[in-house]
């Protein structure tokens, strides 16, 4: 991704592992000092952090809890303000940080509020980026952090706040592009601003999509996604050590990926590249010399078969009512009560008299969650019937549709296994279904084996 030219903009993304400790930062800003197109820098909060602030998020959590919580939180930061060379002025910065974190950890115990949990997940974003601008420095880069809750103006939906696109170009015209023209500007993924000036979150792995809008704001020429792995592979490499990166890979197969779980991107995040046509590059912050994947709208090969995802901790609700056979409007009413929670659905399958619908549903989620309350609702309706334990696995490629004998193959290499849903034909690029949980990590890798070994 390297470029001369000083007119060309990248927009780089560091995430959690890339930012984890000094070292890492260190590896993360060498990168930056090897392309020179790359003025603006969009970091995740340090590996391990977020999770903490979700915890402290939380309802009922001990005053015995929230101190060590926030010790632990402490313990990262300092292990990196201890390298730096101005340490006593980061120790008060981060500490500073951390009485905040402490006072608003505290109201949220004593009244929470999804307001509060939100303000709670930024700390992790705004000490990374503090630090990682002040490491910039020390390596003889202009570096300068910038608080992206400026320019990023969200929705009040805390937890999966929806940005303001329009705003967000014109915020980053007035208060952004001409520092990018003598700085490189480090600021924070994840967060945003909403309309009350309270702030706000993007949702769990959110920075990719944060640097992606950035990147469509500023007309950057490319956008890097730097991680811990060599790009994107076949399947999750934690799955099978037989996974293998991938070279390039079309905007529509990448975000089919992203999708349906693969976790090396955000789902949202090829949104705004696909709409202002940005290539992403997909590396790893600890090995860039090894290259990685190029995401992008003309690619040499269109395989019917790319990659392989799973998305874990799968709910699938089923309402059935015999009202339904014949009758029309049932499944406004469904979609109308699912609307007003804000909960959106992945995979559906519809007979005469039910309809089968899946949600992702993660305990670690900050965002909206299939509630006893929403089963109440569709109870009213209908009979309702909720089965956890789901694993949802997502065959990608081209032309999956129509292409003649991918559904026996798929389904004649995982035989011995229960397939509970299955969707295909909605689009070219994707042939999807349940299997439990215990068996879906089996399931990729006879899968993967046969259609990439
Ligand atoms: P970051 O903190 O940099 O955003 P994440 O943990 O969110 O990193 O995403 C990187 C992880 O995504 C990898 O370590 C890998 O285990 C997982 N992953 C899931 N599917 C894939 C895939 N198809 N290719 C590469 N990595 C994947
Ligand atoms: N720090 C946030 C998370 O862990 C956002 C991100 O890393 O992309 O979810
Ligand atoms: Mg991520």
């Amino acid at each position: 991704m390297s470029s001369n030219n000083s007119k060309n903009l990248t927009v780089a993304k560091f995430g959690g592992t890339s930012v984890a400790d000094f070292q890492a930062m260190q590896r993360c800003v060498n990168i930056i000092k090897n392309d020179p197109a790359t003025r603006l820098v969009v970091v995740s909060a340090s590996s391990g952090v977020t999770n903490s602030l979700v915890r402290l998020g939380q309802e009922n959590v001990s005053e015995q809890e929230r101190i060590q919580t926030i010790d632990s939180i402490r313990a990262i930061q300092l292990n990196i303000v201890e390298h730096l060379s101005n340490k006593a002025d980061f120790i008060d910065q981060i500490e500073t940080l951390l009485a905040l974190l402490s006072q608003t950890a505290e109201q949220q115990a004593a009244h929470y509020s999804a307001k509060t949990a939100d303000e709670i997940l930024s700390f992790g974003e705004r000490m990374s980026s503090t630090l990682f601008a002040e490491i910039m420095r020390m390596e003889g880069l202009p570096g300068e952090c910038f608080d992206v809750r400026q320019v990023m103006k969200t929705n009040s939906l805390y937890g999966k706040a929806v940005v303001d696109v329009d705003e967000l170009k014109s915020n980053c015209s007035a208060l952004l592009k001409a520092t990018l023209e003598n700085k490189v500007v480090v600021t924070q993924g994840f967060i945003g601003q909403d309309g009350l000036g309270c702030t706000t979150t993007l949702g769990r792995g959110g920075s990719d999509y944060s640097a992606a809008l950035l990147a469509e704001a500023l007309d950057a020429d490319n956008l890097a996604i730097w991680t811990d792995v060599v790009g994107i592979f076949t399947t999750d490499p934690r799955i099978t050590s037989h996974a293998r990166a991938i070279k390039e890979i079309s905007f529509g197969e990448a975000a089919e990926m992203a999708t349906f779980g693969a976790k090396i991107l955000h789902p949202a995040t090829l949104i705004p590249a696909m709409r202002h046509n940005i290539p992403v590059f997909v590396g790893s912050s600890k090995e860039p010399e090894k290259g990685g994947t190029y995401i992008q709208k003309q690619v040499e090969s269109r395989p019917t078969y790319r990659s392989i995802a799973l998305r874990k901790e799968q709910t699938l609700v089923t309402v059935k009512s015999p009202a339904m056979l014949h009758a029309s409007g049932f499944l406004a009413k469904v979609f109308s009560i699912l609307a007003k929670h804000e909960l959106s659905v992945d995979l559906i399958t519809t007979s005469e008299i039910s309809v089968a619908l899946t949600f992702d549903n993660p305990p670690g989620s900050t965002q909206a969650q299939l509630t006893d309350q929403v089963i109440k609702e569709l109870g009213q309706l209908s009979q309702v019937k909720v089965e956890n334990g789901l694993s949802l696995v997502a065959v990608i490629g081209n032309n999956l549709h129509n292409a003649q004998g991918t559904t026996s193959t798929i389904f004649n290499t995982i035989e011995q296994s229960n397939v509970r849903m299955i969707c295909q034909g909605a689009s070219q690029h994707n042939l999807c279904f349940l299997v439990n949980e215990d068996a879906a990590n089996d399931v990729v890798e006879k899968l993967h084996h046969k259609l990439f070994a």
